[in-house]
């Protein structure tokens, strides 16, 4: 926490606005368009309410096909399953680690053949890193299929200097415990689409229309943020630009002191790419590691209290997932394993980083 999330907490309090509506939330959505410069941003429970509102608006029917990056969290791509939609899932490219514009194309030729409706596609841009988000806009818009990003982990980021969320015709967030900023549990949804943020007001809040007795023609969800929630967020907002420099300054540390190590590779930033580098990511060389390398190191690291863990296991190899389609090109199972996510938090220390590292060199030689 920064100085002024009690503050914003305690006037919630002292004013009594305990609801999921009040001046925090107001305060709070503003500060977020801003940041990304869209019109609006709808403050909600957490982002996996945020991704689920999303395909509704964009009206996402049962029998659907909602295109979806593979190698993500899955509450990515639960939402799709909530909405009785089918998920076809995209390997990433090795620059970003997201989406691969060509199998994406590949998969949106393919289903369209084969008579589906394709509802939606959710780029993610994973641990902060921005998608190829120009290569894949003109894909969706030359298919007409509606973009939506999942910014849950990159707020902050920017790709040609236009910040991640901000690119589809909806963009999400998340505040969870772990992201870069958080309100607790939350999440938010932005836009530029005044349609699809009227929807997203109106059923989050229970769908109430105006009338003096409770009316609702469509299905609504309790999903909206709390006053309270949203007052720790208003803080949080205040403190992000550094919590972005200190995460790059941590990613920096590492590359510093690990990077000239052979096989040891950190993910660079493309030209024009900007990254919150919300987690320190690095691979391990297959040529120089064993694979296993990144479980034996994440185990050596747990005796000693430090936490690290594995990349993301891509949704195509989750169990959940199981039988559902996907175009694969190995850059996802590879990341799976061989990369160590390293302990990033905004709040270490140099100390404490400076004693990971030495322990990270006596594992990796
Ligand atoms: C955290 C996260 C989500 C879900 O956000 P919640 O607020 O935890 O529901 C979705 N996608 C990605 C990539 C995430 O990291």
């Amino acid at each position: 926490m920064g100085e002024k999330e009690r503050f914003y907490v305690n006037e919630a309090f002292d004013t009594n606005w305990v609801a999921p509506l009040g001046p925090n939330v107001d305060a709070f959505e503003l500060q977020l368009s801003q940041h990304l410069a869209v019109k609006s941003v709808v403050s909600l429970g957490s982002g996996t309410a945020a991704i689920h509102l999303a395909l509704n608006a964009v009206g996402v029917k049962p029998g659907d096909v909602v295109i979806c990056q593979s190698f993500t969290f899955a509450a990515t791509a639960f939402p799709i399953q909530y909405c009785h939609a089918e998920p076809v899932f995209i390997d990433s490219e090795a620059a970003t680690w997201n989406m691969d514009p060509a199998l994406l194309e590949k998969a949106i030729t393919d289903l369209k053949a084969a008579g589906k409706k394709i509802g939606a596609i959710m780029v993610v841009h994973l641990y902060g890193m921005p998608a190829l988000m120009e290569a894949l806009m003109e894909i969706a818009g030359r298919y007409e299929i509606p973009v939506i990003e999942d910014a849950a982990e990159a707020l902050g980021s920017s790709y040609k200097g236009k910040p991640c969320g901000s690119f589809g015709i909806a963009g999400i967030l998340s505040f969870n415990g772990n992201k870069i900023i958080t309100t607790s549990g939350g999440g938010a949804l932005a836009s530029d689409n005044e349609e699809v943020v009227k929807y997203v007001r109106h059923v989050s809040a229970q769908a109430k229309e105006p009338a003096p007795y409770y009316l609702h023609k469509e299905i609504g969800y309790n999903y909206r943020m709390s006053n309270i929630c949203a007052g720790i967020g208003r803080g949080q907002m205040e403190v992000l630009p550094e919590r972005i420099e200190r995460r790059r300054q941590i990613f920096d540390n590492y590359k510093k002191a690990l990077g000239s190590i052979d096989g040891v590779i950190f993910p660079e930033e493309p030209q024009g790419f900007f990254s919150n580098r919300w987690l320190t990511t690095i691979l391990l060389d297959e040529k120089v590691f064993e694979v296993g390398t990144n479980e034996k190191i994440r185990q050596y690291l747990e005796t000693l209290n430090i936490e690290s863990r594995q990349l993301w296991k891509p949704l195509h190899q989750q169990p959940v997932f199981e039988g559902c389609k996907s175009y694969v090109n190995g850059v996802s199972d590879k990341l799976f394993a061989t990369g160590l996510c390293l302990p990033s938090g905004s709040n270490m220390s140099n100390e404490v980083q400076e004693i990971v590292i030495a322990e990270l060199k006596k594992c990796l030689g």
